[in-house]
């Protein structure tokens, strides 16, 4: 395994402070995974048997780069341009009541891994042995394509894994490990225990991969939507389609809402607590929707959303409705209120009208470019300077 960040050998360095230091550090979870699986993985996590703050300092001192800390957890993350190293003290964790963040002690690198969601993520590289420590059979559950709990309790003690089994099966294309199933199915009713911003949290984690739509495909399939938005119905067509320069998570959270009646758009504020941004485009959304298919067009309304709403919410929109939606959205105008000025008239509730106008001109082809518009509001305002 060779890791390089900021040019320097990672393994090798750690190796060097692990013995100058006495305090023994292992690269662990993803990483190893990832790097026997051939994927790329930038999300470096390295457990320290000691205080992982003051480790992750000295390995500041030699690599450069931001560092932030963690004081709870006595935890630090360093970063450079696209890679992160998280620096994590050894510790155990236990679980007081079911779906609650568990209390922790510290501890050494075996209670690291059994505090672990799957065996495929307890594979720990001891940088000065030099050799992966596999104290659950991750190695085997790896080749054979695995998704198996530590324990039976797993998926009570933190319902997220639920989550988190479906998001690395489909990832990998790996199966989850029969019993592990079936406690799977049989926990599916406690994801109801997890807090809104845990809930989101795992929905967003989703909607980042390529293959998001199987999986929330499959997160239908388990029933966890009925458990998680009784009563929503998601959309999982275009889910996967990809757009450069646009928030992944965002366009794909509109998608999946995309049939959200206007009643339930407070159900999702409560029970994913997704931020005003996210919020209002949704509103936006939902507005935008039931406009394109109802008779009575709020030319205005329409108007104004367009001109100010997210670049994700017209995306969304296109991809789910097609012509009739680009015909509206290619209608979003590019003269402002101080072209009307610079055309000689004085500021006025004329002006909305006025836009309205043009916006209708454009939306029905008659007009297409800006000197068009210019055009076009030119022509208006000399009838109205006549009095027509
Ligand atoms: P990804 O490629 O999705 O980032 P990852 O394995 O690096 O995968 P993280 O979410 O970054 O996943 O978590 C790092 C490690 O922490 C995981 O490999 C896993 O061992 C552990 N972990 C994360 N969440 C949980 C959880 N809910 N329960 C137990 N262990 C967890």
């Amino acid at each position: 395994m060779r890791i390089e960040v900021n040019g320097i050998d990672l393994i090798k360095l750690l190796k060097e402070i692990s013995s100058k230091t006495k305090i023994k550090s292992y690269i662990v979870g993803g990483v190893v995974r990832d790097f026997l699986l051939g994927v790329k993985n930038l999300d470096i996590d390295v457990v320290v048997e000691g205080d992982g703050i003051e480790f992750a300092y000295i390995l500041l001192s030699y690599l450069k780069g931001d560092i932030v800390v963690y004081e709870a957890f006595r935890t630090a993350t360093l970063s450079y341009d696209g890679i992160s190293i998280d620096v994590i003290s050894a510790r155990k964790e236990y679980y007081e009541r079911p779906a609650a963040l568990p209390t922790i002690e510290f501890s050494n690198i075996y209670d690291d891994m059994a505090r672990r969601d799957f065996t495929i993520n307890t594979l720990a590289y001891d940088v000065i042995e030099e050799k992966i420590l596999d104290y659950f059979n991750g190695l085997e559950d790896l080749k054979k394509g695995l998704i198996r709990v530590l324990h039976p309790k797993s998926f009570i003690d933190d319902p997220t894994r639920i989550f988190r089994a479906i998001r690395y099966a489909t990832r990998y294309s790996f199966e989850i490990e029969e019993k592990t199933h079936n406690l799977m199915k049989d926990s599916i009713e406690n994801i109801r225990l997890l807090s809104a911003d845990r809930i989101r949290n795992e929905i967003f984690l989703i909607l980042k991969e390529s293959k998001a739509k199987e999986m929330i495909d499959k997160l239908i399939y388990y029933g966890i939507d009925k458990v998680i938005f009784d009563g929503i119905t998601l959309n999982t067509q275009h889910l996967d389609t990809v757009y450069v320069n646009l928030e992944i998570e965002l366009y794909r959270f509109l998608v999946l809402f995309y049939y959200l009646k206007e009643s339930d758009i407070n159900k999702i504020e409560k029970r994913l607590r997704v931020n005003k941004i996210y919020l209002k485009a949704l509103k936006d959304l939902v507005f935008l929707r039931e406009q394109l298919n109802c008779q009575n067009k709020n030319i205005r309304k329409i108007r104004e959303t367009i001109e100010e709403t997210k670049e994700e919410v017209l995306r969304a929109i296109e991809v789910m409705e097609g012509e009739k939606a680009e015909k509206i959205i290619k209608g979003k105008l590019t003269v402002k209120g101080k072209d009307i000025k610079n055309l000689g008239l004085p500021p006025s509730p004329l002006y909305g009208e006025l836009m309205d106008n043009v916006f209708e001109a454009k939306i029905n082809g008659i007009i297409a470019t800006r000197d068009e518009e210019i055009a076009f509001l030119k022509k208006l305002i000399e009838k109205l300077k006549k009095g027509e």
